[in-house]
């Protein structure tokens, strides 16, 4: 992919001297060549044109060498009229490089406005060793927070003591004269929020688990998390000073799944720690370097800054305020940077202890104010050396941005899917299973492994029993993935939030049509398939039970619409217990035929007596859609 890597002079400050004077006096008018970004011109190569955005008639016919007139008048036989400056598209320039006997391809120009995607390149001399960034995960109670404040207050550098501190997202610990950066939202929404909008900050995982308590729901969401996003883990066995805490248990339950320490062979670090009473806290603190060592994490503080919002929001006396983790390049107070779709200059750049700083090297968290808006966490910063520079690249990405958002999706269709498997982009097909029982997850898991399409390979990042939830719909997002639910259903805010990000669930009652639907679109032979659409929920809220009538249950409509005959399901904690249909309906004595949100009404389903209080009653229709 040409000019996806850049030269690390493009965004250094090699102007401004020696980096080991930072702080001094810098020029201001760096040239802005590297940051426009290096633009090649469309060319021929062993009979491939090569080209990238759109290109008029007479650019093409200049970079073929033939007349634009031939061009024209080869459409024109096609049926199709352009004049010398139609700008043409893809399928029209390949239409026009086939008949002049080239192969063509279309390279992706990453300028500096794509910053999210350029992989830089830097010079070996330049880079210096960076502090790792550690994020904190587990399950609820299990220690997170506690170990958070433990290790920020546990021996604080002698001037730090007593400072006011503020809240910034993220703090430095310097230990054994190294730095860490610990990112201070516990939790895996924080970082899989972060990861859905393509930012990934971590480096290190600390996986807490509660060694009185063991291996729990979130546990294993936390590993599979750090399982998607690549990321190194450390297991944390905390709580060890409670009586009856089996640490060995803990290990036991993680080696079932599959993380192994390092005295069974494995790879995996395990401390053992109270985070409360202080105990073994040197020595999480010396694995984390040592994995970071292992890591050779490093990065160029000679460039530009380059990095990520950890969080932002609008201060009433400062304006927006946000915290920029500064991930390559060193940040200057007086740069300008561009943050998503918004500029401004560096006003006050401050540490957690509201220290002013004026240089901010690479894995320091900074809080700066200056910016024009409140960025959104998660996104991405680039600084820059003029106002002007960062005014036309903010403005770029906005447009893009907006062009972006209207043909937008986090989260992958069947179509989707269809469509990048036809164009060669997709190999992986990542997928989350969720069914009622844990031996069902399984057996449709060893189902999908076991299917085999050339080219295209199946990656279960989640399989577990339980209902669908909003983790999984967030975790979807992140990596791209399907949702297949067995015996399952998503309940309305669930939905809603799939809906908002755009992530498909597909729900099946039995294994073999699932596996038959996943394998006809690897195969790339979607066919016109029936697909539900749910006209509305219910909830239980009262049972009568009525001899020769049977159950009767008293429902409040909570989304859309139920109606009398229509296909149904009963759902209770998520899980489908009956399917049916909605055999009568009534409104007081009166018999009805339909019931909308925020009323009540009284049910009966064909053939099903056993509706419990809580139930949710769930109304469908079958309707067809088209395939390819
Ligand atoms: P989080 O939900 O994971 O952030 O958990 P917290 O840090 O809030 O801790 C939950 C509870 O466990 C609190 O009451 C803590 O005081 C307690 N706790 C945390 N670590 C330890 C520990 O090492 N030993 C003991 N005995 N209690 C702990």
């Amino acid at each position: 992919m040409a000019d996806k890597k850049r030269k690390y002079e493009d965004f250094s400050r090699k102007n401004e001297g020696n980096q080991s004077n930072l702080t001094g006096k810098r020029i201001s008018n760096l040239p802005s060549k590297g940051v426009k970004g290096k633009k090649e011109g469309p060319k021929v190569n062993n009979g491939v044109f090569t080209y990238a955005g759109s290109l008029t008639v007479s650019q093409l016919a200049d970079q073929l060498q033939i007349s634009p007139a031939d061009i024209i008048k080869y459409l024109f036989m096609q049926g199709k009229m352009v004049t010398i400056n139609a700008s043409l598209d893809d399928e029209l320039i390949g239409e026009v490089c086939l008949e002049y006997g080239y192969d063509f391809k279309k390279e992706k120009i990453v300028e500096a406005e794509n910053f999210e995607e350029l992989e830089i390149e830097d010079d070996e001399k330049d880079l210096k060793e960076r502090p790792p960034v550690v994020t904190i995960m587990g399950h609820v109670d299990h220690g997170k927070t506690t170990l958070i404040d433990t290790i920020r207050n546990s021996n604080i550098a002698a001037g730090e003591v007593g400072a006011i501190t503020q809240a910034i997202g993220a703090y430095q610990k310097e230990y054994n004269g190294k730095k860490i950066t610990f990112i201070d939202t516990p939790g895996h929404e924080a970082f899989t929020a972060m990861r859905s909008r393509g930012a990934s900050v971590t480096d290190i995982v600390v996986l807490v688990v509660a060694a009185d308590d063991g291996v729990m729901p979130q546990t294993r969401e936390a590993i599979d998390h750090a399982k998607a996003a690549n990321v190194q883990m450390i297991v944390a066995v905390n709580k060890i000073d409670v009586p009856g805490a089996n640490p060995q248990h803990v290990k036991d339950q993680l080696m079932a799944l599959n993380i192994i320490p390092e005295e069974y062979g494995g790879d995996t670090i395990f401390c053992e720690i109270s985070a409360k009473k202080n105990i073994g806290i040197d020595n999480l603190l010396e694995n984390i370097l040592l994995k970071s060592e292992m890591l050779e994490l490093k990065a160029n503080p000679k460039r530009y800054a380059l990095g990520t919002v950890l969080e932002a929001k609008l201060d009433r006396g400062e304006g927006p305020k946000a915290t920029l983790l500064v991930q390559n390049g060193t940040l200057k107070s007086s740069d300008y940077v561009v943050v998503g779709t918004i500029y401004g200059k560096v006003r006050r750049m401050t540490n957690e202890y509201k220290k002013t700083l004026k240089v901010a090297p690479p894995s320091t968290p900074v809080s700066i104010i200056g910016l024009s808006d409140v960025p959104s966490a998660g996104d991405s910063f680039m600084a820059f050396p003029t106002e002007k520079e960062a005014k036309d690249i903010a403005s770029k990405r906005a447009q893009a941005k907006n062009e972006r958002e209207m043909r937008s999706s986090s989260g992958m269709s069947l179509d989707d899917l269809y469509n990048r498997i036809h164009e060669g982009e997709v190999q992986n097909i990542n997928v989350i299973i969720k069914a009622d029982v844990a031996g069902s997850a399984e057996a449709v898991a060893e189902s999908l492994r076991k299917l085999k399409v050339d080219g295209v390979n199946i990656n279960i990042i989640r399989s577990s029993a339980g209902a669908i939830t909003e983790s999984d719909i967030l975790l979807a997002s992140a990596s791209n993935a399907i949702i297949y639910g067995f015996n399952v259903r998503p309940n309305a805010n669930v939905r809603a939030k799939a809906d908002e990000e755009k992530v498909e669930i597909r729900t099946h009652r039995i294994i073999y049509a699932l596996i038959e639907e996943i394998e006809a679109a690897m195969k790339g032979l979607l066919k016109p398939t029936l697909v539900e659409s749910v006209s509305g929920q219910a909830e239980v809220r009262q049972i009568w039970k009525v001899s020769k009538v049977g159950t009767i249950a008293g429902c409040m409509v909570t989304s859309g619409t139920l109606t009398r005959g229509q296909k149904c399901r009963i759902l209770r904690d998520g899980i489908i217990v009956y399917e049916g249909e909605i055999q009568s309906m009534k409104h007081g004595k009166e018999d009805a035929k339909e019931t909308r949100t925020n009323f009540e009404c009284g049910l009966t389903i064909t053939n099903f007596n056993d509706i419990h209080e809580g139930d949710l009653i769930e109304g469908y229709e079958m309707v067809e859609k088209a395939g390819k």
